[in-house]
């Protein structure tokens, strides 16, 4: 089970948390619990780290951290002795990551490696507050340092498990827990390299540590409690009529999360797909809800388009010239380089004549793959082969997604109709060879219509 943010981002809600884990235990299952951060604290940990490369050190928010945490402590633990242990220890990681603050202040420089050692503070605090609400349940419970299970490559800001390291691990740390039936609760989105350093597995990573971790254990389901009824048509906060999908394939799934759709993290259903094990997406708000069910088949009955998704904050990168046609190898160097920046392809498109190709990268990431490539095409360029390597503005991609897209006629008229209609521009287009999606860009501001337009359009707020 793991729980977000919000699902912890009170006294409140860690105490619902923890009834939630220990009813399922008391109805004879064995659990493990993954805990995100409190709500909004990954933030702010980042943005002290940044301050204070900048010199600006500020140790506010090391004493609203500490009484924030000790406050849910005071309200969740009665009992005295365990209290303070849960405090004693709140206090030392907030020494740590003072420390680290510190000495960045003094060196002004943040390495990617520094940065997960200070992000992943937030899970640090919030574990040994959900272990003691659960023990408070009559549940034995205990935290558990992912840095201890989770073993993962050196690339900080965003590791990749090492699953064979994290098996034994994980066996070794939890089995002898949970057989003597307590529920450990581990801390989400951090990791260790295999020396020990810590890592983060990015941004909303704590979704994928469940997965790691129920892989690792062979566990029955994984359970993702977050702050709506599942995964839905669209996302509830832009498209207010949006309905949950009951079931969906991983494959689906996937899809969803790596075009937008926040409440997985994009790369949690391949651990679980891996070793077929179901993943539930549940709201801790709404527990009796059914919330949904990530199976193999999905759901057989259902109709082409699922769910619409949308990803800000992009930028599309146009290689053009009327040279480059014919000419071969331009598309192989220019991935080349971008794979060289570890850069991640969100979308591609060419246009048949050759002479453009464009794909479209994160904001945070585009600069440094554009200077990459005017440097790795320079030669094509003064050949004139290439007359432009371009970043336009910020943009969105709008994805469509289904598994049953595949051979079903049709779907690509509706979807430009509706953006047709609703008068809004599309600025490139791409269709996987898997026919799971039609991803398109439009402008970042007419996104958020254009997702209503094609969620109204297949009439997805209607149940079948
Ligand atoms: P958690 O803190 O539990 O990990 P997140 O904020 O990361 O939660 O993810 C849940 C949020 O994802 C929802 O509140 C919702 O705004 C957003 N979201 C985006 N797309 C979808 C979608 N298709 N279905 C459900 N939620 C979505
Ligand atoms: N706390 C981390 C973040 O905010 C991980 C997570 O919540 O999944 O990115
Ligand atoms: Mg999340």
């Amino acid at each position: 089970m793991k729980f977000g943010g919000t699902s912890v981002g009170s006294a409140e809600r860690i105490a619902q948390a923890a009834q939630l884990a220990a009813d399922t235990a008391a109805r004879g299952h064995q659990v493990v619990v993954v805990t995100s951060a409190m709500s909004k604290v990954t933030d702010a940990l980042i943005a002290a780290a940044r301050g204070a490369t900048g010199g600006q050190w500020d140790s506010r928010l090391r004493q609203e951290l500490f009484d924030k945490h000790t406050a849910v402590a005071e309200a969740l633990i009665g009992d005295p002795v365990r209290r303070d242990a849960v405090i004693e220890s709140l206090r030392q990681r907030l020494d740590r990551f003072e420390k680290l603050c510190f000495g960045l202040s003094m060196v002004h420089e943040l390495t990617p490696r520094l940065l997960d050692a200070i992000s992943g503070t937030g899970e640090m605090l919030a574990a040994p507050l959900l272990a003691a609400a659960i023990a408070a349940r009559g549940r034995p419970s205990d935290a558990v340092d992912a840095t201890e299970i989770v073993v993962t490559t050196d690339q900080f800001g965003g590791a990749e498990p090492l699953i064979e390291e994290t098996r034994m691990k994980a066996a070794a740390r939890l089995r002898p827990a949970i057989a003597r039936g307590e529920i450990p609760v581990v801390t989400g989105f951090i990791g260790a390299t295999s020396d020990g350093v810590m890592t983060t597995l990015g941004r909303g990573g704590s979704d994928y540590s469940a997965s790691i971790i129920g892989a690792a254990l062979e566990a029955d389901e994984v359970w993702i409690w977050t702050d709506v009824d599942g995964v839905m048509t669209a996302n509830p906060s832009e498209v207010p009529e949006a309905r949950t999908l009951s079931e969906i394939s991983y494959s689906e799934a996937s899809e969803l999360a790596y075009y937008g759709a926040k409440v997985l993290h994009y790369k949690t259903i391949l651990p679980a797909f891996r070793q077929r094990i179901p993943v539930r997406i549940l709201n801790s708000f709404n527990p009796t809800h059914p919330g949904t069910r990530v199976t193999v088949e999905g759901d057989p009955a259902a109709r082409g388009v699922k769910a619409v998704t949308s990803i800000r904050g992009v930028i599309m990168v146009a290689i053009s010239g009327t040279g480059m046609q014919g000419i071969p190898g331009i598309v192989a160097k220019t991935f080349d380089v971008v794979a060289a920046q570890q850069a991640n392809v969100l979308m591609i498109s060419q246009a048949s004549s050759e002479n453009n190709i464009c794909f479209v990268l994160s904001a945070a990431e585009a600069p440094r793959v554009v200077a990459a490539l005017r440097t790795g095409l320079e030669f094509e360029l003064m050949r004139g082969h290439i007359e432009e390597i371009s970043a336009e503005q910020q943009v969105a991609i709008v994805a469509a997604i289904g598994d049953r897209m595949r051979g079903t006629p049709g779907i690509a008229a509706t979807v430009f109709g509706a953006l047709g209609k609703a008068g809004i521009n599309v600025i490139a287009i791409s269709q996987g060879s898997s026919e799971r999606n039609i991803s398109l860009v439009v402008t970042e501001q007419e996104a958020a219509a254009a997702v209503r337009a094609i969620h109204r359009a297949f009439q997805l707020e209607k149940s079948m």
